[in-house]
């Protein structure tokens, strides 16, 4: 199985890169306007329309089908979300931002990239990032303004998982259990204080000019995400590194929009819906997965409905009570809500993988409390 992990630095562009950069923003804009006027939905037939289309820009041609590509990728998420939404803005690229899986080369801790048919240029790689790739093979390289990340690949075989890790994430804290009955608590409220104050700063903002508005809350951004994911990296370490320890496999909740996080857990009021981002969420999972996957791992998504009002003993819907603790009715167990939704993300994940797919230790390990829910859900 081939697994890909991305690192990145940042580099001082040229007046060369900026050239390029700016092209390849053209180019796919060009391709974008090109696939909404001519409805064009494929990759192939928007090669077909758009590259020549592209012969005035003189750039190396794989720079070409990496636009069209990029275009066909922009638009399919831009026709699903039409779908949803008829008034969504049409797609337009206002940050330059390149792409590539072709034509560049690592060597001599230096990264080639073409320009022109035998025309490149050359970027010093930091120690951190050439120690990172060292003995991977580097697929892709994307370049901003200011930073430019390697995607690189690993084949690994898929373990065959001893138990899994379930992971419930709140606004304030990310909650594990696992197949050995071990319960963790993450502390994130550093990383909802971040997202906090950037959008008092963003509300605050006065200048009524569009563009420095935007220029503005884009810097501020793109710091405060640093921020978070750095926060974010220290919680996904610890998790994988204990599902590495153990051989177990992760199980997480498959989140399909913000409304979902709504919904759960009522009982919260409108102001946390305010500060929630499901930005942050869809991060760590984005972490955690890639980050299990590259150590082999298997990662599971389980439907997130009833995760955080099913009593994870006997399957019954609980109640919830003060400081966070919910009680069943039905079983008189009371527990923490977030110990609780992590139990259940646990037992479905878990009941996903297949009983037969795990080692047979695991069926040992198994507490009592993962084999009854497993039984009346089974049952229900
Ligand atoms: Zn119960």
């Amino acid at each position: 199985m081939r697994v890909f992990k991305s690192v990145w630095q940042r580099y001082a562009p040229t007046s060369e890169i900026a050239w390029l950069l700016e092209q390849f923003r053209q180019m796919l804009n060009d391709c974008i306007r090109i696939g909404l006027a001519e409805d064009v939905t494929s990759l192939k037939s928007l090669s077909l329309t758009a590259y020549r289309q592209l012969s005035g820009y003189d750039v190396a041609s794989y720079y070409k089908f990496c636009a069209i590509s990029a275009a066909t990728g922009i638009l399919r998420n831009y026709r699903k979300a039409k779908r949803k939404n008829p008034h969504v803005r049409e797609p337009y690229a206002r940050r330059p931002r390149l792409t590539t899986c072709y034509g560049f080369k690592v060597r001599n801790g230096e990264l080639s990239l073409p320009i022109r048919a035998r025309e490149h240029l050359r970027i010093p790689l930091n120690q951190h990032v050439q120690a990172t790739i060292n003995g991977f093979a580097v697929r892709s390289v994307t370049l901003t303004e200011d930073r430019l990340s390697l995607a690189h690949s690993n084949e690994v075989q898929q373990l065959r998982p001893r138990g899994f890790i379930g992971i419930d994430r709140n606004l304030d804290n990310v909650t594990t259990a696992t197949s050995d009955g071990s319960v963790k608590r993450f502390d994130l409220s550093e990383a909802t204080r971040t997202k906090t104050t950037y959008q008092k700063v963003r509300s605050h903002l006065k200048r009524n000019d569009v563009r420095i508005r935007r220029e503005i809350s884009g810097k501020y951004g793109q710091k405060q995400r640093d921020k978070v994911k750095q926060i974010l990296h220290h919680a996904s370490k610890l998790i994988v590194e204990e599902a590495k320890a153990k051989q177990y496999g992760i199980t997480m909740e498959k989140l399909t929009g913000i409304r979902k996080l709504y919904r759960r857990g009522n009982w919260q009021g409108r102001w946390y819906r305010g500060r929630m981002n499901s930005w942050s969420y869809a991060e760590l999972q984005r972490q955690i997965e890639y980050k299990a996957r590259w150590e082999g791992l298997p990662v599971i998504y389980v439907h997130p409905h009833g995760t955080s009002s099913r009593c994870s003993i006997c399957g019954e819907r609980m109640k919830p009570e003060e400081n966070r603790t919910l009680r069943c009715p039905s079983c008189g167990y009371a527990v923490d809500r977030d110990v609780n939704a992590a139990r259940n993300i646990l037992v479905a994940g878990t009941l996903r993988f297949g009983v037969v797919g795990l080692a047979s230790e695991a069926m040992v390990a198994e507490p009592a409390s993962v084999r009854q829910s497993a039984k009346s859900m089974r049952g229900s």
